[in-house]
């Protein structure tokens, strides 16, 4: 108050001045003002308001209560400023402890913030420096470990790329942590087969697989890796690559090339928007097809025999180029469940050669494949299955003898809405499909004619004899196809022996 009056009657804080002067000063008279006051309450300072005489308000100007107007009252806004400039005070007199450190004690200080100053130089500081190295240290280890990691994950990629580039070696073993880090956590499934579960994942070195997830097995797995060996030596363009295998315990796991089209049932047995392929496009797929397995069967050091070409095991890369999967698997996973030999039934219905069920026909061989292939080719050409209990007409059921009936008298294939093109291309189909269908293993051409044939004229091709669909057949085919009597017996009774036989041997 007193520095209020003394500066408003013209004297001069901080100065001398004699008793004469301020009675002057006193005599003459002064002005009282109370905006300093009420400024320092409400700004934090004393010269930094006004006062609005229309609003009869005392209005701060302080730059931070300006910036900050609208969110707090002008109090508020003092209390702020006033917190900041003690703030300030505070953080000086800290700072001078902190001098005193590095210069020396100096007992002339008294305040309580000096002793803070010096109790944060005498401890804070130094844990705060201790902790600092302690936290670099970590640092730097983990990113000592980072480094090596890396430098050894890339180390791991170019062996992972170097063995896939080398067509002669073995596909590489991963461990199951390997496998799962691999899959992603198995959370994209791609499907279900028989002997397994298949996953989408992607290797270290960044393209993606399909991970085939094997049933749990018993067994030492010697089987298990030399058959993958054998398989892993396997190039052809028509074969799908396996690239890797897992064995771990009872976990088993297959890694393939990845197929983005998936398999060939979803194309021939069109369901509701899926793609349509044309004529042509299913002519090459079935010629790629018969070169693959003509491959397994005489184009590597081992016969290997498939047992069950099928739709489902026809895979389609990116442009459509089908690939065989699924080949010596049977024996891996027979030979792990000790229950079907080499030599015994495996397959599926429908696609499964007839001596594979009767024995007075003739021996298993390779031409059990080449009687699936003929099924398989059937249902391309015609694009359903061959054995359709729901057909308008019984007659159709079995589509093979419904089709020999037609191209043996000559007539027009039914086919729908086809061109003169499309069709010539049906006619071959069919044709080398009912040469691989026949009863006897013996009359079947191998894989390598059927290549030739189906990539030859239509003209060179024989008539073959009409399909049969079981050696004690007892019911004349011509009866049955001329007549409209349901055929349903004769089917159910061939695929009762068919399901009777595969359970059997499981
Ligand atoms: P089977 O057990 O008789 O072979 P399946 O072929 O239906 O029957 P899987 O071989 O286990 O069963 O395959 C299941 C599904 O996984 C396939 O239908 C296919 O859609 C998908 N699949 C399998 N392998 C691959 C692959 N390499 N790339 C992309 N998809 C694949
Ligand atoms: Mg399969």
């Amino acid at each position: 108050m007193t520095q209020f009056i003394a500066v408003t009657a013209g004297l001069q804080r901080n100065q001398e001045h004699s008793y004469e002067e301020m009675h002057k000063a006193l005599v003459y008279g002064f002005e009282i003002s109370w905006l300093g006051l009420i400024c320092q309450n409400r700004c934090g300072e004393t010269m930094l308001c006004s006062f609005n005489s229309s609003t009869e308000i005392v209005e701060c100007s302080h730059p931070l209560c300006l910036t900050v107007m609208g969110y707090w009252t002008d109090t508020s806004c003092g209390r702020w400023t006033q917190f900041l400039s003690y703030a300030k005070d505070n953080i000086i007199a800290i700072m001078i402890g902190l001098v005193e450190i590095i210069k020396g004690p100096n007992s002339n200080y008294d305040l309580i913030n000096y002793k803070v100053g010096l109790t944060i130089g005498h401890y804070v500081l130094p844990s705060l420096w201790a902790g600092r190295f302690l936290l670099g240290i970590t640092f730097f280890i983990v990113l000592l470990i980072y480094k090596w990691r890396k430098r050894h994950s890339s180390m791991y990629e170019c062996i992972e790329i170097y063995l896939q580039q080398q067509n002669n070696l073995m596909p590489i073993r991963y461990s199951y942590k390997q496998i799962k880090k691999m899959a992603r956590g198995f959370k994209d499934k791609l499907g279900e087969g028989g002997f397994g579960t298949v996953f989408k994942g992607n290797l270290r070195s960044g393209p993606f697989v399909a991970i085939k997830m094997l049933g749990k097995s018993k067994g030492h797995g010697q089987d298990f890796v030399s058959e993958v060996a054998t398989i892993g030596r396997i190039h052809h363009l028509n074969v799908v690559k396996l690239l890797g295998f897992c064995i771990e315990g009872s976990k088993r796991a297959l890694i393939y090339e990845y197929m983005p089209n998936g398999s060939l049932d979803k194309f021939i047995f069109a369901k509701e928007g899926s793609i349509n392929l044309s004529y042509k496009q299913i002519s090459d797929i079935s010629i790629g097809i018969a070169r693959g397995i003509a491959y397994l069967h005489h184009g590597c050091e081992m016969k290997i025999l498939h047992f069950d070409i099928k739709p489902h095991n026809i895979l389609l890369d990116e442009n459509f180029i089908p690939k065989i999967s699924d080949f010596g698997l049977a024996k891996l996973h027979s030979i792990d469940n000790s229950i079907v030999t080499m030599t015994g039934i495996r397959g599926t219905i429908g696609y499964m050669a007839p001596e594979l069920v009767y024995k007075n026909i003739g021996g298993v061989s390779y031409k059990a494949d080449v009687y699936s292939f003929g099924m398989l080719l059937m249902e391309m050409a015609s694009k359903r299955k061959n054995l359709n209990s729901n057909a308008e007409h019984s007659s159709q059921m079995y589509f093979p003898f419904w089709i020999y009936d037609q191209l043996r008298n000559e007539e027009e294939i039914e086919m729908g809405d086809v061109t003169e093109e499309d069709m010539k291309i049906v006619r071959k189909m069919i044709m080398v499909a009912l040469w691989c269908i026949q009863l006897k293993p013996n009359d079947r051409p191998s894989m390598s004619k059927v290549v030739e044939m189906l990539e030859g004229d239509i003209e060179s091709i024989e008539m073959p004899p009409g399909p049969t669909m079981y050696p004690d057949e007892t019911i004349s085919r011509d009866e049955t196809i001329n007549s409209d009597q349901p055929m349903s017996s004769d089917l159910n009774s061939f695929s009762d022996s068919m399901e009777n036989a595969t359970n059997n041997t499981s």
